[in-house]
């Protein structure tokens, strides 16, 4: 089945496509699929930015189409970056910078009190225009350094205590597993099957 995934971020274009090996899914880029445009992520919380993104790729291609909007939240800093996760420190600035940026953020606070979470909602829209949506999360701590190559984004500083390592240190498989992306996928999928 083919499902078209409304995102320009390819590392999370590269998790989708590891979950979603085995058939009956073929998975699609945005890209691929003929969408050319450029997404305003303009609502108010996860869902409505996933329903948004879902919604404007559905309008050009038609079809099955998946949507994630996702973010790092950390309790401190009154839930920050949160929904400007992409955009913190300014859209241009790399991860090191973002990275360094939070870390500058969090001094005034003991680590004891960087407690953090990873937000996912997943929103899909079928070819009838119907949609369902899904939020999962994953929590942790920001680590008192980076650590770890795999993964993207903020993975480095995403401390799971379970597991003592961070998330950009767990093997892919892992990460695809307990993560608040495959949690919700997994859900999703599990819904999307049911339904088609
Ligand atoms: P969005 O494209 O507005 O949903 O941006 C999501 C942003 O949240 C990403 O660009 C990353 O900065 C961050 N993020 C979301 N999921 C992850 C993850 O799995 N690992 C690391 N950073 C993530």
């Amino acid at each position: 089945m083919r499902l078209i995934i409304a995102t320009e971020n390819t590392g999370k274009l590269g998790e989708f496509r590891q979950i979603l090996t085995d058939p009956p899914w073929q998975v699609v880029s945005m890209r691929q699929a003929g969408f050319a445009g450029q997404i305003k992520e303009d609502g108010t919380d996860y869902q409505e930015n996933a329903l948004i993104k879902a919604r404007s790729v559905h309008r050009v291609t038609g079809g099955l189409v998946l949507a994630d909007d996702s973010g790092l939240s950390i309790d401190v800093l009154d839930g920050a970056p949160g929904l400007y996760s992409a955009r913190f420190a300014g859209k241009d600035a790399g991860y090191p910078e973002k990275i360094a940026r939070l870390y500058q953020d969090l001094r005034p606070f003991r680590p004891e009190l960087w407690t953090a979470h990873f937000v996912c909602a997943l929103a899909v829209i079928f070819p009838d225009g119907s949609t369902e949506t899904v939020l999962r999360q994953v929590d942790g701590r920001i680590a008192p350094v980076p650590r770890g190559e795999g993964g993207f984004g903020y993975d480095p500083i995403f401390y799971l205590p379970e597991r003592g390592l961070t998330m950009a240190e767990l093997p892919e498989t892992e990460k695809n597993r307990i993560s608040h992306r495959g949690l919700a996928l997994q859900a999703l999928a599990s819904l999307l099957l049911d339904r088609l």
